[in-house]
């Protein structure tokens, strides 16, 4: 396979979740580098720290469990850490499905567990991000992953994701317009609509007043040449 992205090219994985629930979301945190928390990003970074420990490595009868597994993909130029990995031993060799581990006997097929906070979300930003994350996986473990989970911490259920041909076009989709993003520059204008409420970027986005401006440096600079020209 040619690598289409250099490792200095490579984007933080998990921007791809903030790229499909908004262009310009994803935007004004890795080109204008604004950000802002909520009460939704902190319960997700709480939900996630217990998972994001490097040197935990557990394994319960015939599942191993890995967390906080460091993933690339020289494919979507994207690399981030998986929440949890779990391998599951199983009777007999699947081809391109399964893989040995070391100093354990049997064949081990990988699932890909994405913690969120919350609901499951109408949309499809939770799925992309793990599909992203299965994506690398299987390019860094040479096999195929059919299937990942994603658990939610109001539920606190797994929800199957099946990781077919259109999530893996839309993951492709995603992760090319970050990478054509981050080199124009440029800050699309907002679109405001019913994802605005749930967005923990609105004070800085601003969707009301910054629709004809195209990023916040020039919705700024607007601001104060306003002012200068009322003096
Ligand atoms: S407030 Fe709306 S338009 Fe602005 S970044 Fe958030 S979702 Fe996008």
């Amino acid at each position: 396979m040619v690598n289409p992205y250099h490792e200095d090219e490579f984007l933080h994985l998990s921007g791809i979740q903030h790229m499909a629930f908004c262009e310009r979301q994803w935007a004004l945190i890795y080109i204008e580098q604004a950000w802002a928390e909520n009460i939704r990003t902190v319960e997700g970074k709480h939900l996630h720290e217990r998972t994001d420990d490097p040197f935990l490595d557990e394994t319960r009868k015939d599942i191993r469990v890995v967390r906080a597994m460091p993933i690339i993909s020289y494919k979507l130029g994207l690399q981030g850490i998986a929440d949890v990995v779990e391998f599951h031993r199983i009777g007999e060799y699947q081809e391109g499905k399964t893989i040995k581990l070391d100093n354990r006997s049997g064949w081990w097929k990988p699932y890909l567990v994405e913690y969120k906070r919350g609901n499951p979300k109408s949309d499809d930003r939770d799925a992309v991000q793990l599909c992203a994350q299965a994506i690398s996986l299987e390019e860094m473990l040479k096999i195929e992953i059919d299937i990942g989970y994603l658990f939610y911490g109001k539920t606190k259920r797994r929800e199957k994701v099946c990781l077919n041909f259109t999530l893996r076009e839309r993951v492709e989709e995603l992760s090319e317009k970050m990478h054509m993003m981050l080199v124009t520059g440029k800050t699309p204008k907002a679109q405001k609509g019913k994802r605005c409420s749930l967005c923990s970027l609105i004070e800085i986005c601003q969707p009301n007043l910054t629709l004809c401006h195209k990023s916040v440096e020039g919705y700024l600079a607007s601001m104060i040449n306003c002012e200068v020209a009322d003096l």
